[in-house]
């Protein structure tokens, strides 16, 4: 078994998400009391949120570089961010390590393109929603990206930030939630993507007729694929 490095405490809230996952994800391969031979760096997300909002993105990269190194020096055979927004400095962090990094949107639009998803819906912070660095990635692999509207992109930016974060679940946000995810569908998104890792802690499948594909659950489970691959290739 491979042995995960995951960076996480963006926020905490979905780091736990990550863990738990992982180690129910080994469980079902190996059953028994195997569980994920994982390191956690969980940095301090006051800094790196007051960072995100003041746009000192190479701030961000440096601290991140820093604790993927040491999450190589502790032994990770490979680097999981536990957040779609931090990927925005992924090439950064990449730079500087010598372990593969196992980007979130590619394992979700490897997903995405295994069930014939070709339009589809993005929810994420303001960051994750208007700028290219996400979209580009689902569009280089063939899949048309929209949006919501300008309102809906702050109110569910708002949420991400001051409940989900926090770890406050709110019914009337998860009404505004899904209603935003209807009024995807209805502009042709044939899936919605909760391209934030707190989202899934908010709505589930359960709460809507439009299929979701939730980064958390879509990351933790390729990271268990990825730390038991050789296993898959010596039964096979
Ligand atoms: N976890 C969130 C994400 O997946 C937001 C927190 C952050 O800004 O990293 O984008």
């Amino acid at each position: 078994m491979k042995t995960i490095g995951l960076l996480g405490g963006m926020s905490w809230e979905s780091t736990q998400t990550y863990y738990r996952l992982i180690n129910e994800g080994v469980k079902t391969r190996l059953g028994g009391l195997h569980s994920a031979k994982l390191v956690l760096y969980s940095v301090d997300f006051a800094e790196i949120e007051a960072l995100q909002h003041q746009g000192d993105w190479s701030a961000t990269a440096r601290i991140l570089s820093e604790a993927a190194l040491a999450l190589q020096k502790a032994g990770a055979d490979f680097l999981v961010i536990g957040t779609n927004t931090m990927h925005k400095v992924a090439p950064e962090i990449e730079k500087a390590i010598g372990i593969p990094l196992l980007h979130i949107a590619d394992a979700t639009s490897k997903a995405l393109a295994q069930d014939g998803i070709e339009r589809v819906g993005l929810l994420g912070t303001r960051f994750t929603m208007e700028q290219t660095f996400y979209s580009n990635r689902l569009e280089e692999a063939g899949i048309q990206v929209i949006t919501p509207n300008q309102a809906e992109r702050d109110e569910v930016h708002r949420i991400i930030y001051e409940e989900l974060c926090r770890g406050e679940i709110n019914p009337a946000s998860r009404e505004a939630y899904l209603e935003i995810v209807n009024s995807l569908s209805k502009r042709g998104a044939q899936a919605v993507i909760l391209g934030c890792t707190e989202i899934g802690l908010l709505i589930q499948q359960t709460d809507t007729n439009v299929p979701l594909y939730d980064t958390t659950e879509i990351h933790a489970k390729a990271a268990v694929e990825q730390m038991l691959a050789q296993f898959s290739d010596s039964h096979s």
